[in-house]
């Protein structure tokens, strides 16, 4: 199926409403107060393409907190700073199969994550950023608004100070990967920087943009010099297909079966590889921190217009 033409015949105004009874039946993440008082009631998708085409439907252009999406972009300003063995000798490649806030294999696997998408592994790839970038969360910012196109994209500081009033767990994790010897940096230092990356806000229409890259082997149209290689970018698809739905991946895979990244703020980029990037977003999550109406609006679309990468 062409793109362009679903689009033209109404194909996410069809899919978003199909989905919208959904509403009502997840939860919206209630972790700290600045994301339990989101509405619910939302839904919005937007999608870019390798031939430079946008579309979008309901609440694309309303902007929410990525969360964990951030941390796909983190790996990203790892892998320009970092040779690929210095990397994967701290964090693993494997799904947890575990809530992504889990402690329990950090302390059997001696202090070293899964993989760089659950809480842990994204912690000490911010660990790393903080060794070697003067600025790292100025970095991110610059990253952010250089791959979307859109200059004012910013923290959102009532999220992040939220995050650090509330952050016994991933400070928890952090000490503990520093008991191991796998944390180099200052504790508070570090997970400030983490909450600051989750509490980026962004709208589907700007994740759409930015994560194009990664359905084009690594590089962006509008920036001459490629953001990862083809072979990154095939690496970061891999990683996000086996870990970036926590435990849910497999399922995921199952119903969507695309490359994805969710959040506790209820996006999820998806990537189409050579084809197009897919930003959904409702505050709504399922038991395991996905978006309930999210997951359920990629699994139609997939399906309309017969996409999977298996
Ligand atoms: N800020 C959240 C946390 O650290 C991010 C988790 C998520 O989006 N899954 O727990």
């Amino acid at each position: 199926v062409n793109v362009a033409t679903a689009m033209d015949n109404g194909v996410l105004d069809a899919v978003l409403a199909q989905v919208r009874p959904l509403l009502g039946q997840g939860k919206v993440a209630d972790y700290i107060p600045a994301l339990a008082s989101v509405s619910g009631n939302k839904l919005g998708i937007a999608i870019s393409t390798v031939q430079g085409e946008h579309f979008y439907a309901g609440d694309a252009h309303e902007r929410f907190s990525i969360q964990s999406i951030s941390k796909v972009l983190s790996l990203v300003v790892a892998m320009n700073h970092y040779a690929e063995e210095e990397i994967w000798q701290r964090v693993g490649k494997d799904p947890s199969g575990q809530p992504f806030n889990s402690l329990l294999q950090l302390e059997i696997e001696q202090g070293k994550p899964r993989n760089p998408f659950i809480n842990a592994g994204a912690l000490v790839v911010c660990d790393m950023l903080q060794s070697r970038l003067s600025a790292p969360r100025q970095r991110m910012l610059e990253i952010v608004r250089k791959l979307s196109g859109v200059h004012d994209i910013a923290y959102d500081s009532a999220v992040a100070r939220s995050e650090f009033d509330h952050s016994a767990r991933n400070a928890a994790i952090a000490w503990l990967m520093k008991s191991f010897g796998n944390f180099h940096n200052d504790v508070s230092t570090v997970l400030q920087n983490y909450f600051h990356y989750c509490a980026l806000k962004m709208s589907c229409v700007e994740l759409a943009q930015t994560f194009l890259f990664l359905a084009q082997g690594g590089h962006a149209a509008h920036i001459s010099s490629p953001i990862v290689t083809p072979m990154q970018a095939r690496q970061v698809n891999a990683l996000m297909a086996t870990s970036g739905m926590y435990q849910n991946a497999g399922e995921f895979a199952w119903r969507v079966g695309l490359p994805a990244k969710s959040g506790v703020g209820g996006g999820i980029v998806a990537i189409v590889p050579h084809e197009m990037a897919i930003a959904v977003w409702s505050p709504e999550l399922d038991e395991a921190g996905n978006s309930l109406a999210g997951v359920a609006v990629l699994e139609a679309l997939t399906q309309q217009l017969g996409r999977s990468v298996y």
